[in-house]
C-alpha cells in the first residue's frame, strides 16, 4: 500500500500519513479566483498544517472567530 504524500505549503513539512489516510489535521486551500480577481480562471491550490495555522493566526489584526463544532449524527 503506498501512502499517499501530503505537503505543507507554507513549512514543507510532510503529514503523517497511513495509505490515504491523513492522521494530521490541516487546511486545504482551494480557490477558483473569479472576475472581479486579478486571477480570473487560475485556481490555486495549497495545504496549510496545524503550526502555520497557527502562526498565521497570530498575525491576524482581527482574532478567528471560534465556535465549538457540533457534531451531526
Ligand atoms: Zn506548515
Amino acid at each position: 500500500m503506498n501512502n499517499i504524500t501530503v505537503l505543507c505549503n507554507k513549512c514543507g513539512k510532510k503529514l503523517k500519513t497511513s495509505g490515504d489516510i491523513v492522521h494530521e489535521d490541516f487546511i486545504e486551500i482551494n480557490k477558483a479566483w473569479g472576475w472581479f480577481s486579478k486571477k480570473d480562471g487560475q485556481t490555486h491550490k495549497c495545504i496549510i498544517c496545524e503550526e502555520c495555522c497557527e502562526e498565521l493566526e497570530k498575525t491576524f489584526v482581527i482574532p478567528v472567530k471560534k465556535e465549538e463544532t457540533v457534531e451531526l449524527v
